[in-house]
């Protein structure tokens, strides 16, 4: 037997294992389920997919209070059920990259440091609802989290930054499977983003948050926000991409009701 297929009955095992301990229990999912707008287009039988992994994320991953905030089990029921929508049909492999998520109760002040071509460092601060660390956490804001913000979502914005980085890189390419074309991909989005960025630099009103315009990797982690929070204003504006996101994450959010 190969490697690869040992770890996957091995791993199959444990899941069934945690699942049997560890199932998020009825009454706390279902107050996820009505509190979470992303899972609109997911059957009854999606949902219970979902809830599983969720509880297993919950189980792998540590989910930690930072500033004093009060984290209750329907808070980390509703971030582990929001984290698991992108990789619903992808698998939970996809975030073995990292371990934590970082909740603060509100924004909070990144200190950013960068050294320029001459050698001088600069420093910025800058107040912001999530980050996703390069082989670190997912840091994010509750109040942001909560937020009735259409179209935005923060877990999920940072869950596609942690995508796009599996590759080493987040430049708005995260591997893509081997039944779709890197050269489409990188058309469809390349093409939608300097549109984008058009759009936003001539102060023309966009229907999709002027942050995407801001790089190819913050266009990524916008557009899979409005995949699946606003599909069908994203599928109206963008077809392509929005076609290109049913092939990398494999659902289908905009449903005819
Ligand atoms: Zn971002």
């Amino acid at each position: 037997m190969g490697g690869k297929l040992i770890f996957s009955l091995w791993e199959n095992w444990r899941r069934r294992r945690v699942l049997r301990k560890h199932r998020i229990p009825a009454d706390l999912w279902s107050m996820a389920m009505r509190q979470v707008r992303a899972v609109a287009h997911l059957s009854d039988a999606d949902r219970g997919r979902l809830r599983n992994l969720a509880s297993l994320f919950l189980h792998d991953k540590y989910i930690e209070p930072a500033q004093g905030l009060e984290l209750t089990d329907a808070m980390r029921v509703r971030i582990a059920s929001e984290a698991s929508i992108p990789i619903l049909n992808l698998d939970l492999e996809h975030y073995h990259a990292w371990y934590t998520v970082i909740v603060y109760p509100a924004q909070f002040v990144a200190h950013d440091e960068f050294i320029d071509a001459a050698g001088v460092v600069h420093r910025h601060r800058s107040v912001r609802a999530g980050e996703a660390w390069h082989r670190g956490p997912v840091v994010i804001s509750w109040e942001d989290v909560i937020a009735e913000d259409a179209g935005h979502n923060v877990i999920i914005h940072e869950a596609a930054h942690k995508l796009d980085m599996l590759d080493g890189v987040a430049n708005g390419r995260p591997p893509i499977h081997r039944s779709m074309n890197q050269d489409q991909w990188t058309a469809v989005l390349s093409e939608a983003y300097d549109r984008h960025v058009a759009d936003i630099d001539a102060g023309r009103c966009t229907e999709i948050d002027a942050y995407a315009a801001k790089d190819p990797a913050e266009f990524f982690a916008v557009a899979s926000e409005a995949f699946f929070e606003i599909p069908h204003v994203l599928k109206r504006v963008w077809p392509d991409v929005y076609s290109q996101l049913v092939l990398f994450y494999g659902q289908q959010t905009a449903t005819s009701d």
